[in-house]
């Protein structure tokens, strides 16, 4: 090989920060190079099998996939060795010199600067070859794609610069050297470097092989016996899932759930089951404790890891879990779809689909039994993902009652804003013949708790569901009903009371007897801007809200379309009226039509502020109310 054909290349810029972040902050957690590399070793080799299965010509390894772990304590080495798929001198420059991955940018704003935490933070964000720079000052990788003849050497001391040049390598696969800082010594000790893949890696199905250790008396017969190292497996090397339950540990599964899922926090829960018969397959799935940084993002990493008859098949299957399932990690082995399947195969595959309805309800079901065994973790879980499971009821009709149990809201019952009454909750404590499940949408919170539509109720001690995500308006109107009572919203529609409530029903008779002139006035005044004008007792306090009909988009869900750019056909809102209020009494004993008229407008304004709304016009609000203001201090 030339000197010519060594090329030196620039690191890109957000690679240069992220290693100078891991030479001189990450040093408090060095050990978790090693589980980095080994993982990437180890999808190297999932990678191979799966390439063999469609090229059966590069199939040079066969059974004998093993990832080797070596030390040289003179040397102050440390060098993994796979046999996996390698790298072409592209992929190499590629996937070691750029990070061209999104996850990047959200991993250097994540960093809080608390060294551990950001330790924990590279894996997650798949960044994990360049925690090599932890313990290493110059690292070498050689490394041969499957089905090329050359090999590529890349070295790099981590500051700006890389080096690429051509290389031979026996066989394909990839080696990283690593030499070690002087801090970082530990790491050419073959029982501390031992120690660490127990500790990581006993669940990766491949072999982690070191030397065996010579024996005192090994300087005597030296020659032959140095150069051909006898390797033995230092973990387990056994598909965790392909195990039996009874034979794992907690702690296996808390590893193992790391490795899948990139996260550094434990699991809130997990299920793990191997099903025969007309399907086979096996599941082990987990529940998240923390959202990742991509929940939201449509586009972003779901799914489970798929292998068939144990050999992986691709990460991110996300068609064997319904979409607001999407937060679920880890791995479905099946025995029965082929090889070679691909994502448009899994698209439309019947087995696919069973397997996904059985998932769905475990999953289902797992949450259920949390929710009932470890109601503290239920609550961490409904305030990380609970917006999330709030979209089921809409996109999977099957399973609503199962998903309508593990919802939690907010209510009047308490105080706060956190979602914690189930709707079996609100169930339980109805009033004597309430018939229906009461709620009210808001853009917040407080809007919602002060809701003018809610104050009858509140003052019958009737429990109002306050709901102030997004999703919310969306989530009631797909579930409709709840153990046979209906979900009534309480700013549609007109209000009498409760069924069995006949003096509210009267009082409402009386009402609109009453009030026809007022009625007719504001009609006249306001028609232009509501449907009708009509007296109602639903409120108790607040002078007048708005309302729309039954079948109608609620004001919430509107503006949520409107800021979405969706054209919404315009429509007017109903206003009722509380005419016991001293304003509307006020209001129908003014003569002065030019005053009667601002005042009905603001009347009319205030409500469409009360809802959350915003004004069309708030200057000829506000200068009306201070002509009425001014007024008032002049008597
Ligand atoms: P991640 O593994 O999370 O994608 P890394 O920075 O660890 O991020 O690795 C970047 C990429 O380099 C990998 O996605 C893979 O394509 C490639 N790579 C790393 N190590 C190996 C290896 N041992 N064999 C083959 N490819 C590798």
């Amino acid at each position: 090989m030339t000197a010519e054909a060594t090329q030196t290349m620039g690191f890109q810029t957000e690679a240069k920060r992220l290693l100078h972040l891991m030479i001189h902050s990450l040093y408090s957690n060095k050990e978790i190079f090693l589980r980095e590399l080994i993982s990437n070793a180890s999808d190297a080799i999932d990678k191979h099998r799966f390439a063999v299965i469609a090229d059966t010509a590069l199939a040079e390894f066969a059974t004998d996939y093993r990832i080797r772990v070596n030390t040289d304590a003179e040397k102050k080495i440390i060098t993994i060795d796979d046999n996996g798929i390698g790298m072409s001198r592209d992929e190499v420059i590629d996937n070691l010199g750029t990070i061209a991955k999104s996850g990047t940018a959200a991993f250097m704003e994540q960093l809080s600067g608390d060294q551990k935490q950001d330790s924990q933070l590279i894996g997650q964000f798949g960044v994990g070859f360049y925690s090599s720079f932890i313990v290493a000052d110059q690292v070498e990788v050689i490394t041969r794609k499957a089905g090329e003849a050359v090999a590529t050497r890349w070295a790099s001391a981590g500051e700006d610069e890389f080096t690429v040049s051509e290389e031979t390598r026996e066989s394909s696969g990839t080696t990283v050297i690593l030499h070690l800082k002087s801090d970082a010594e530990e790491f050419a000790d073959s029982w501390r470097v031992r120690s660490v893949i127990k500790k990581y890696s006993d669940h990766i199905s491949v072999p982690v092989m070191m030397p065996e250790e010579q024996s005192g008396d090994s300087e005597d017969d030296e020659g032959a016996e140095q150069a051909a190292p006898e390797w033995t497996p230092v973990n387990e090397a056994k598909a965790l899932w392909t195990r039996s339950r009874s034979d794992i540990s907690d702690d296996e599964y808390l590893a193992f759930y790391k490795h899948v899922s990139h996260d550094f926090e434990d699991p809130l829960s997990w299920s793990h089951n191997a099903v025969e018969g007309k399907l086979e397959y096996t599941s082990l799935l987990f529940i998240p404790r923390r959202a990742p940084f991509d929940l939201w993002h449509r586009e972003g990493a779901r799914g489970l890891k798929l292998y068939v008859q144990r050999t992986f098949i691709m990460d991110e299957a996300e068609q064997f879990l319904p979409m607001y399932l999407r937060f679920v990690k880890g791995v479905l082995d099946s025995n029965d779809l082929p090889l070679n399947v691909s994502r448009e195969i899994l698209q439309q595959n019947q087995q696919v689909d069973s397997i996904r309805g059985a998932l769905t309800k475990r999953v289902l079901d797992m949450l259920s039994k949390m929710a009932s065994k470890q109601p503290e973790d239920y609550e961490q879980f409904w305030d990380t993902f609970g917006v999330v499971l709030k979209e089921g009821p809409a996109e999977d009709f099957t399973n609503r009652e199962k998903i309508s149990s593990l919802l939690r809201f907010a209510t009047t019952r308490d105080d706060v804003a956190t979602q914690r009454i189930s709707l079996a909750q609100y169930v339980e404590a109805m009033t004597e013949g309430q018939k229906s499940i009461y709620y009210v949408v808001a853009e917040n919170h407080a809007t919602a708790k002060n809701s003018p539509h809610i104050e009858a109720l509140r003052h019958k001690g009737i429990e109002v569901l306050l709901l102030s995500d997004k999703v919310d308006e969306w989530l009631m109107s797909h579930l409709g009903e709840f153990d046979g009572k209906p979900l009534r919203d309480c700013a549609k529609g007109e209000w009498d009371g409760e069924d069995s409530d006949e003096s509210a029903k009267e009082a409402l008779e009386a009402a609109e007897q009453a009030s026809e002139a007022l009625i007719e006035r504001m009609q006249g005044v306001l028609g232009h801007r509501v449907d009708a004008v009509r007296p109602t007792v639903r409120l108790t306090s607040s002078p007048a809200c708005l309302t729309v009909a039954e079948h109608e988009m609620g004001a919430q869900m509107r503006k949520i379309m409107e800021a979405a750019g969706q054209e919404m056909p315009s429509s007017k809102p109903t206003m009722e009226i509380n005419i016991e209020h001293p304003l509307l009494k006020r209001l129908d004993q003014e003569a002065d039509e030019d005053r009667f008229a601002d005042l009905a407008q603001i009347l009319l304004d205030q409500a469409v502020l009360a809802e959350g709304s915003a004004l069309e016009d708030p200057a000829t609000y506000v200068s009306r109310l201070n002509k009425l203001l001014v007024e008032m201090s002049a008597h």
